[in-house]
């Protein structure tokens, strides 16, 4: 998998590229990582990426012409394939684990970062998809592209050394349905009068499964009720889940 960003900032990835995990999965050629450079796709003398938006208003917008120059070069290489081409955007569409695993299975991803105000909307035309990493807005769309890089590079098989890993992780599509993790300790069992819970130490692995699966279901009540209705739960832990939400409204209302 080859991934490119494209960007007036590319030299900020590289740290977060060549470091731990992705770096030891860049090494080991699992994926191909480039930064381009959008102002090398500028033909004058300032490399001017940006101007004022037409009707006004604050701050500066960035041009369509160098990155319509720059997508279309990108994509048109007579050897690579052509990218699936992301534009970052606060307008986008939120980024999830099922994007992120969704998006793996591309050969060559394209990551387009906005800065300044944004984009001349022109400039969209170009994009496959558009992607927001959450409800806020940062001041460029480097950090988005990286976010969306880790999240999909560790999906890649080989790329985390155990290759369950994977499975039973929050928001995980596959055999944990949907939930958040659950609670995970290591040692010592003991730690100023706070105890793991004794089941764990059991050493019995049903008997550990289950409090597993009881625990990601309390959290996923607490924490994210939202994700239950997307959840893979049997009748009968839907019936806990249910169970669980009625506990914690009726300790919710006593305080
Ligand atoms: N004026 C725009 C925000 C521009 S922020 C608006 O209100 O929608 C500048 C750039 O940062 C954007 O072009 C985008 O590439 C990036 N960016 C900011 N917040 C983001 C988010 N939540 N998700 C993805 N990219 C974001």
């Amino acid at each position: 998998m080859l991934i490119e960003s494209l960007s007036v900032f590319p030299e900020m990835f590289e740290p977060v590229m060549s470091t731990s995990i992705l770096g030891r999965a860049r090494a080991a050629g699992l994926f191909e990582f480039q930064a381009h450079n959008l102002r090398d796709w500028t033909h004058d003398r300032h490399r001017t990426v940006d101007d004022e938006p037409y009707g006004g208003g604050a701050g500066m917008l960035m041009k369509v012409g160098p990155l319509h120059e720059a997508i279309t070069n990108l994509a048109s290489d007579p050897v690579l394939p052509r990218p699936h081409v992301v534009f970052f955007t606060p307008c986008g569409v939120p980024f999830t684990q099922h994007v992120a695993e969704r998006l793996a299975s591309y050969d060559r991803l394209l990551f387009v970062c906005g800065r300044y105000e944004g984009m001349d909307e022109r400039a969209y035309e170009l994009a496959d998809e558009r992607l927001s990493i959450g409800d806020y807005v940062l001041t460029g769309g480097e950090l988005a592209a990286m976010v969306v890089t880790d999240a999909v590079v560790r999906l890649i098989p080989g790329v985390l050394g155990d290759e369950m890993s994977n499975k039973d992780e929050s928001f995980a599509t596959g055999d944990a349905g949907g939930l958040l993790e659950y609670a995970q300790y290591t040692r010592p069992a003991s730690f100023n009068g706070s105890e793991v819970p004794s089941i764990l130490l059991s050493g019995d692995h049903a008997k550990v499964d289950a409090w597993r699966r009881r625990n990601a279901i309390e959290r996923t009540c607490r924490w994210r009720p939202d994700l239950l209705d997307q959840a893979r739960l049997t009748e009968v832990e839907r019936a806990y889940a249910n169970e669980v939400l009625r506990a914690l409204r009726a300790t919710d209302d006593s305080e």
